[in-house]
């Protein structure tokens, strides 16, 4: 029973590791913040919103004027999986946290940084 087992895992699911970009870094803590940890915020993200940010989970319901299903054709354009709305940035991804990212601007990694505690205070309150 010394067979070598392979594993095929999508990006993120196990959570942080260290491939991850600085982006994907802070949307996990920030999502870890604001969701149940029971639905594996780390991974999917979380839906909540509040004065500061807007984060919301991929959906699969299908219905043509839903604003969470993904749509490569409209990519970037339905709503953002993360709203941080003091500064406007927003981010998309495809099902899980760092896949196929994509951001509405550029952004410093002391930016980035500021916006995870601004978030992560926030959900505190
Ligand atoms: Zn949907």
């Amino acid at each position: 029973m010394n067979e070598a087992i392979k594993m095929f895992a999508p990006s993120g699911m196990f959570g942080a590791s260290e491939n991850d970009s600085v982006l994907d870094i802070v949307l996990r803590k920030i999502s870890a913040a604001a969701g149940n940890s029971n639905d594996w915020p780390e991974k999917y993200g979380a839906n909540f919103d509040n004065d500061i940010f807007h984060m919301h989970t991929e959906c699969y319901c299908g219905n043509e004027d839903c604003q969470y299903c993904w749509d490569e054709s409209e990519k970037g354009e339905r709503t953002a999986n993360f709203i941080h709305k003091p500064s406007g940035f927003k981010v998309w991804w495809y099902k899980y946290i760092s896949r196929d990212t994509k951001t509405n601007m550029e952004i410093t990694v002391d930016e980035l940084k500021k916006i995870e505690v601004d978030c992560i205070n926030s959900v505190k309150k």
